[in-house]
């Protein structure tokens, strides 16, 4: 990666760090699930909607760094309105790779905070059906 392309990633994380996508509490929702990451002082709230099979709607608040909260406001609009069977497929990696840069080790427990989030969410989703 060049750094011109380097610094383009770099602002789309400042963007969505500035101007979350998704921000907010879902009501009445079907998964309420909260995650933290101690080592940054990282924390999410992940709520949401499921209905016909689909992520009807996903909302996160919480505090954290730059990389955490841009990956929250990048991984909600990436599968909302998505169904939940392609949802559970999504890998780690692929939730890394929304945020076009690979972050460091101490960054990528930042990045994946969201992620481990969404895996609690479509467990609690499926216990509760
Ligand atoms: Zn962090």
């Amino acid at each position: 990666m060049d750094a011109e392309e380097d610094a383009l990633y770099r602002e789309i994380i400042l963007e969505n760090w500035r101007h979350p996508a998704n921000r907010g509490v879902v009501a009445n929702p079907d998964f309420d699930v909260e995650r933290d990451n101690p080592l940054c002082g990282d924390h999410i709230r992940l709520t949401g909607k499921i209905g016909g099979g689909r992520l009807a709607n996903i909302a996160f608040t919480g505090e954290g760094c730059a990389v955490s909260i841009a990956s929250a406001s990048l991984l909600t609009e990436a599968i909302k309105g998505r169904e939940i069977t392609d949802i559970a497929k999504l890998s780690e990696q692929e939730a890394i790779d929304l945020l076009g840069i690979q972050p460091t080790p101490a960054r990528t427990k930042c990045a994946l905070l969201v992620y481990a989030a969404l895996v609690d969410a479509l467990r609690q989703h499926r216990e509760r059906i």
